[in-house]
């Protein structure tokens, strides 16, 4: 090997040694970058066909074609080699500056088609390996949503089941609060009987706590059956007339008795803009009320309970009115607030105990205030007292 103009030259006499030089230079990794090649070499390969080999096992080498007039056509070597932006024709006589100039400028072409060469195949690789990264996660997040896509089925398998074990257990229960409560009222009428005929001292006592214990019974099946009526979506409201005043004076009268036994003063307050005649259900309001004002005397051992009625505002057929109930009671503390509409919640586990109860009472009410298209909230503090408010619709005489 020469050094001559910053390059370093080889040189064969015959197509088939320059064919060895190319494929020691492939093995070596040092391959050559430019090639003049004459056309006539006998007695073996001619230019053209050293050319055609030497591009099968290595095509990226820039070639120049050293010719004389007689010697094959453009055309004649395009067709043998096909077309190629590597192929140049150099006609003799030779010039040495055009010699060197084309040294220069293939050697330069040959580098920068190497370095794109080798950026492309990096840039290949990086395509290769981020596409295989994406496969990757994007079949994880297959998998994922086909895991969600199974568990959001089951969870709506569970809430469907859970519904109509749900609606099942209200309608069974609403069934059954209703055959226990016939011979409940069969025990009550009669006990009633019973206690009109001549019983001695003892006997009437008797009679009188099975009465009173009958009564509590059926206080108990009936929230029971409200509840199940409710939450089985059978209990329909009444839209008839009533007189809101009377109503709350005999609620205050119901509670008054054992206000009274306890030392405590019921009061009430009506607005005086809130008209004599309403238009909704009575018979639920009036429970609502009862049941609200009589924990209100239950939980209160001194101080007072009161009532007030206030017009929220007015709607095209009627009006949104605003009851509290306030006591000076036992209070309920702040983490039991949230549960206390929750069915068979209390307070606190001594309830029962002390104050009986079934804890459905609040859960009834919240359920009956929704129907009539209101809210039930409440605020208060442990050993001050409470207060529940709430919100319904009624309708006005036009
Ligand atoms: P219960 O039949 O147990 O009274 P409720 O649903 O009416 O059922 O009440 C649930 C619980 O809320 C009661 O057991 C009690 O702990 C608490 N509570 C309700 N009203 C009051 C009140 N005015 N003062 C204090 N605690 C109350």
């Amino acid at each position: 090997m020469t050094e001559s103009f910053g390059f370093e030259v080889d040189s064969a006499f015959q197509g088939q040694e320059g064919l060895e030089l190319i494929d020691r230079s492939l093995v070596d990794q040092r391959p050559y970058a430019m090639a003049f090649v004459d056309v006539r070499m006998p007695p073996g390969w001619d230019g053209i066909e050293t050319i055609a080999r030497i591009w099968e096992r290595y095509p990226d080498l820039q070639v120049v074609v050293c010719t004389a007039y007689s010697d094959y056509s453009w055309e004649a070597m395009v067709e043998r080699l096909g077309q190629s932006d590597r192929l140049l024709i150099l006609k003799k006589p030779f010039d040495n500056i055009e010699v060197l100039q084309l040294a220069n400028a293939l050697t330069e072409k040959w580098s920068l088609f190497q370095k794109a060469k080798t950026r492309l195949s990096d840039l290949e690789q990086a395509v290769r390996t981020r596409t295989v990264e994406l496969q990757g996660a994007n079949s994880e997040l297959t998998r994922a949503n086909e895991r969600l896509a199974v568990e959001m089925k089951r969870a709506h398998e569970l809430a469907e089941a859970a519904l109509v074990a749900s609606k099942a257990k209200s309608e069974f229960l609403a069934m059954m609060s209703h055959e226990i409560r016939t011979p409940m009222n069969g025990i009550v009428g009669m006990t009633d009987l019973l206690l009109d005929t001549g019983l001695d001292a003892e006997q009437r006592d008797f009679a009188q706590t099975v009465k009173q214990c009958a009564r509590d019974l059926l206080g108990i099946i009936n929230d029971i059956l409200d509840f199940s009526k409710v939450e089985a979506g059978k209990l329909a409201l009444e839209r008839v007339e009533f007189d809101l005043r009377k109503m709350v004076d005999e609620v205050v009268a119901l509670v008054g008795v054992r206000a009274r036994d306890k030392g405590l003063r019921v009061t009430a307050n009506i607005a005086t803009d809130i008209p004599a005649v309403l238009l909704g259900d009575p018979l639920r309001l009036r429970q609502v009320l009862l049941n609200l004002l009589g924990n209100a005397v239950k939980f209160t051992t001194a101080g007072q309970v009161s009532m007030d009625v206030l017009t929220l505002r007015g709607k095209p057929d009627g009006m949104e009115l605003l009851f509290s109930v306030s006591d000076t009671g036992i209070g309920i503390p702040e983490t039991a607030q949230q549960d206390i509409f929750q069915a068979f919640t209390q307070a606190d586990c001594s309830t029962t105990r002390k104050y009986g109860g079934t804890g459905l009472g609040l859960a009834i009410c919240r359920r009956l205030v929704h129907l009539m298209g209101g809210e039930i909230r409440l605020s208060s503090i442990v050993g001050k007292g409470s207060t529940f408010w709430f919100s319904v619709e009624l309708g006005t005489r036009p």
